[in-house]
């Protein structure tokens, strides 16, 4: 989605983001659907400020048990973007219009779940035969560990 020059103005202005996860492109142990983003800018003299909300929804795995979690996703980024050859800045932008999938994806990436658990106590898949423990024990010696 591309967002032209002469329409970010100093009043904000608030617009839906329209994109579309291809594939894995955010890595392969979680999926992402339901995105519902919007994008608010407005430029400060040079500057050109782009903020990302909205929310969405993870398809992620507990890291114990592997069980299937889905987790609603809240999402806010805001970038600041200067002037090409700006020194000591993160991001830039340059000719008459700033392409938006970048950041987008960024945001998405950037509120990504680390490491979740399907509950505190999920007591996890055996070392040894891989039995879901939430299940009931399984019967293992797991005492050497
Ligand atoms: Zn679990
Ligand atoms: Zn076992």
């Amino acid at each position: 989605m591309l967002l032209y020059l002469s329409e970010i103005t100093e009043s904000k202005v608030t617009r839906d983001v329209e994109y579309h996860i291809a594939g894995d492109e955010l890595g392969e142990s979680a999926e992402i659907k339901n995105v519902s983003l919007k994008v608010e800018f407005y430029r400060a003299a040079e500057t050109i400020c782009l903020r990302f909300f909205g929310n969405a929804t993870v398809l992620t795995a507990c890291d114990r048990c592997l069980a299937d979690l889905e987790l609603d996703m809240d999402l806010d980024e805001t970038y600041y973007l200067f002037p090409e050859n700006t020194p000591d800045v993160d991001y830039f932008y340059s000719g008459d219009e700033i392409e938006l999938d970048d950041y987008v994806r960024e945001t998405l990436v950037m509120n990504m779940p680390g490491k979740v658990l399907c509950s505190e106590d999920c007591k996890g898949l055996c070392s040894k035969c891989g039995a879901d423990l939430n299940l009931g024990d399984c019967g293992c010696d797991r005492s050497g560990e």
